[in-house]
């Protein structure tokens, strides 16, 4: 086994020297007072073992990353009926673009993007019967810690100024893509991206993806065939228009958040986990994209 912790503790005392580190999320105004010199990262190896170096056990918003978990919900819950609704190919634009979701007659490119998360809210919002407290529960299973909470002080900060999530759901429902009332959808969306986590407890939130679809309390959540799908969205789709970099850059399937988070993995192998709130202009964590590059250079592990 590689000197993990040695190899981490490298990769942070270099990347914290980048002269810039990047711009605070703003637009979400409960973020923009975050400290940008935070700095973590996490480590959980698929044999249990955990390295960590610097604010890896800090709660943070992980924002887009929980859209990759509520697709797995909606996958659990409804198989490959999400197709029907919701397209796999990367947007080559940014997370909240509208232009292509009305030329698209209302058809999200993909997942992880908002307007595709939003229909996946939808999905969940009517599958569950208590949807909100439903899905948490999900998420303390994935992670084995009931301590995971959403941060209502951000899901209401994002309900009164998200206007393009409100634009995206009111177009998908023109298009009689979103069969519950905007208002429910977005409270459902707004308080999934307010989820607050340490790196090492999404590390933990993601070990599914890397363990075949069996979650730490041992849950056969998703099976082999859905797991290879979400890794494959997670490396095409992951990173927005920075997609196509980050599989150059880092070469391992991963989802960022405007909160600054970075999950990445490899099957069978790890789950990888970043956090530093300065984000690039794509919206992706700088020091968090520096970091994966050198972990999978330094190491050589990375699926390709
Ligand atoms: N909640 C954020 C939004 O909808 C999530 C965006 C992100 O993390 N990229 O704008």
């Amino acid at each position: 086994m590689p000197d993990y912790q040695a190899i981490l503790n490298t990769i942070y005392s270099e990347a914290i020297q980048a002269s810039d580190k990047g711009i605070v999320a703003s637009y979400i105004p409960e973020l923009a007072h975050i400290d940008i010199n935070n700095f973590g990262i996490h480590l959980r190896t698929s044999e249990g073992k955990n390295f960590g170096v610097g604010d890896y056990n800090k709660l943070f918003s992980i924002q887009s990353i929980s859209k990759v978990l509520a697709l797995s919900k909606a996958m659990e819950l409804v198989g490959e009926a999400v197709w029907d609704r919701v397209d796999v190919e990367p947007s080559g634009n940014p997370f909240n673009f509208l232009t292509l979701l009305e030329v698209e007659n209302g058809i999200p490119r993909n997942p992880l993007i908002n307007s595709g998360a939003i229909v996946i809210s939808d999905i969940l919002v009517s599958k569950l019967k208590n949807p909100k407290d439903d899905f948490l529960n999900y998420i303390r299973d994935l992670v084995n810690d009931n301590s995971v909470n959403y941060n209502m002080d951000v899901a209401q900060s994002e309900k009164a100024t998200g206007f393009k999530n409100y634009a995206a759901a009111n177009l998908l429902k023109s298009f009689k893509n979103l069969n519950n009332p905007v208002e429910e959808v977005l409270d459902f969306y707004f308080h999934q991206c307010s989820i607050e986590m340490t790196c090492s407890q999404l590390s933990n939130a993601f070990y599914l993806f890397a363990n075949n679809g069996c979650c730490l309390r041992n849950k056969l959540h998703i099976n082999d065939r859905q797991v290879k799908r979400i890794n494959a969205i997670m490396l095409t789709c992951g990173f927005y228009d920075e997609a196509g970099e980050f599989a150059f850059e880092v070469g391992l399937p991963g989802k960022s958040g405007v909160g600054g988070g970075i999950v990445a993995l490899l099957p069978d192998k790890f789950v990888i986990t970043t956090w530093s709130p300065g984000l690039n202009v794509k919206g992706n964590s700088k020091l968090g994209m520096l970091a994966l590059e050198q972990f999978t250079t330094k190491t050589k592990l990375s699926i390709f």
